[in-house]
């Protein structure tokens, strides 16, 4: 019986003017945040999507729609929460997260810590199992005009003996 399961997820969102950069659960001083329906944390979306898909659960989308009113401006901790409660009532909990988010700005490095820390305590994981990476891109695209971040994930599930 195959007792690991691996999932991958990715997500994107818009800069936009007056609106607060949250990424990994924490609010980051910027002068652009994310556009979207929930707080926008593009981290937290690729996590909780890697999660789902290692278990074939779908996505974010089919559990909280961006048309369902209950989700705007919801704080995506509390959604990572759900996710995760859904993924241990079958039996299965986190082995290791790997994360890399995508900015040009503003410099990741000296939040990297404190998101590690926020996204494994909802997770109850310590912080080491909770790797996340931050890179730019090169100025390239529309991630490197600084008109969006987006956030790939890489989640490995166990299945609890
Ligand atoms: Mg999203």
């Amino acid at each position: 019986m195959t007792n690991i399961r691996i999932g991958n997820g990715y997500d994107i969102h818009k800069l936009v003017e007056g609106r607060p950069l949250i990424l990994g659960g924490i609010e980051i001083s910027h002068t652009v945040g994310l556009l979207g329906h929930s707080d926008a944390d593009v981290l937290t979306h690729a996590i909780m999507d890697a999660m789902l898909g290692a278990l074939s659960l779908g996505d974010i989308g089919l559990y909280f729609p961006p048309t369902d009113p209950q989700w705007a401006g919801a704080n995506s901790l509390r959604l990572l929460e759900q996710v995760d409660g859904l993924v241990r009532s079958r039996g299965w909990k986190i082995g290791n997260i790997d994360s890399v988010i995508v900015a040009e700005r503003p410099k990741l490095k000296p939040h990297i810590k404190t998101m590690q820390e926020k996204l494994a305590g909802v997770l109850s994981l310590n912080p080491d199992r909770v790797s996340i990476k931050a890179t730019t891109n090169e100025q390239l695209g529309p991630v490197g005009r600084e008109e969006g971040i987006a956030a790939y994930s890489v989640v490995l599930l166990i299945l609890e003996q």
